[in-house]
């Protein structure tokens, strides 16, 4: 997979300021719980895109975030409106942050209404809507994005580099856990809107992580599942499904996926030492400890100019402006859904699935 490396350099970060003659102009698709904390408040902090609509099925959100972020009524649209969008030349691109069953029909009504599009992980809820929403912003002539915010935090790029770079000695090994206990009465417990439990949720950073750090595509998959089907939270979707990833190198990742147990870190093992993240994927706070010929030393990095946050909404506004692509796009979401369902299908038949078999 050629994506990684390449987009290391290219995710302006580090690079020279890029100066855009007008920022991007961005609708937010779905006003809840991530959009309005993580999201929105977040624009601040970027210098190339800018909120400029709102589209939500409850009135009373539209008007309550239009008033606070400035946006004029024509700019804030319902489900029903959505494809109006077509007619608004403030908006550029839209993101989707919806339950992920919705993610592909948003994505692809997007593309056909000519916007450029940053959709959440999971990308979709099966690799056959991943290629669809590929193809749609493909024939549309549009970028699609997948919003992977850690590309975008400095000690997940630290670790990446030091990790490929064989920092540690090449890496032998990658553990990554990441879980938490789910709240009842939530999309994310509802098959149907979810499209499956921890993995799709928050497993999918455990196997993100093994992906990005090794740079590599798993080429053998195993897991086991375990739900207590009378818990009456897992009446859809699993609860842990842990799973093991063999590398065309060789290297093997070890994987936690939990919703009934706290878990965010991953540790890359190499021949001379390991780099260990925890907490690795948070919205901030990440720490870094580094083993390295038997000394053991935390590595601390000064605070970005942008967070992840900002970080990724002006990458792809600066992809848009360059004509580039960006450094997580669909074929990312592909890649991971392509492991998710092979994850599934291991656990579901009790034996390791070769990927492309
Ligand atoms: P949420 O439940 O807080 O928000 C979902 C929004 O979708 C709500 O405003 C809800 O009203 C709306 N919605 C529209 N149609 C719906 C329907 N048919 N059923 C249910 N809700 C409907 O969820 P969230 O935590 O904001 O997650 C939204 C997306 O963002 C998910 O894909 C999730 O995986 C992703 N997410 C990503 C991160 C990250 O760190 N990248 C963090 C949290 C969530």
């Amino acid at each position: 997979m050629g994506g990684f490396g390449a987009g290391l350099a290219l995710a302006g970060m580090a690079g020279p300021a890029f100066a855009a003659s007008r920022r991007i102009g961005y609708a937010i698709v779905g006003l809840g719980s991530y959009a309005t904390r993580q999201i929105m408040p977040n624009f601040a902090g970027c210098d190339q895109a800018k909120l400029v609509a709102l589209v939500s099925g409850t009135p009373a959100k539209l008007a309550q975030y239009g008033d606070q972020y400035d946006i004029p009524a024509t700019h804030r649209y319902s489900y029903a409106d959505f494809d109006r969008i077509r007619d608004n030349p403030d908006i550029d691109a839209v993101y989707v942050v919806l339950p992920n069953s919705l993610h592909a029909e948003y994505v692809i009504r997007a593309a056909q209404a000519g916007k450029h599009v940053l959709c959440e992980k999971p990308m979709a809820v099966s690799a056959a809507e991943c290629e669809a929403m590929i193809a749609a912003c493909a024939k549309a002539g549009k970028k699609l994005m997948i919003g992977y915010r850690s590309r975008f935090e400095p000690y997940n790029r630290l670790a990446i580099e030091l990790a490929r770079g064989g920092h540690v000695g090449p890496t032998r090994l990658i553990t990554a856990e990441h879980g938490f206990s789910a709240q009842p009465n939530q999309w994310r417990l509802d098959k149907p809107l979810s499209g499956g439990g921890s993995l799709m949720d928050i497993g999918i950073y455990s196997l993100n992580a093994a992906r990005y750090l090794t740079g590599e595509e798993p080429v053998e998959v195993s897991a086991v599942e375990s739900t207590d089907r009378n818990d009456p939270r897992f009446v859809t979707v699993e609860d842990r499904i842990n799973f093991m990833l063999r590398f065309p190198s060789g290297i093997i990742a070890n994987c936690i996926s939990s919703y009934s147990s706290g878990h965010n870190g991953y540790r890359v093992i190499g021949t001379q030492g390991w780099i260990d993240m925890e907490p690795a994927t948070p919205y901030s706070g990440q720490s870094m400890t580094i083993r390295k010929d038997g000394v053991t030393a935390p590595r601390t990095l000064p605070a970005p100019a942008k967070n992840q946050f900002a970080g990724q909404l002006d990458h792809l506004a600066e992809c848009i402006q360059r004509g580039t692509t960006p450094i997580v796009p669909g074929e990312e979401g592909l890649a991971d859904l392509r492991v998710i369902e092979a994850i599934y299908r291991s656990a579901a038949e009790g034996r390791s699935v070769r990927m492309g078999a």
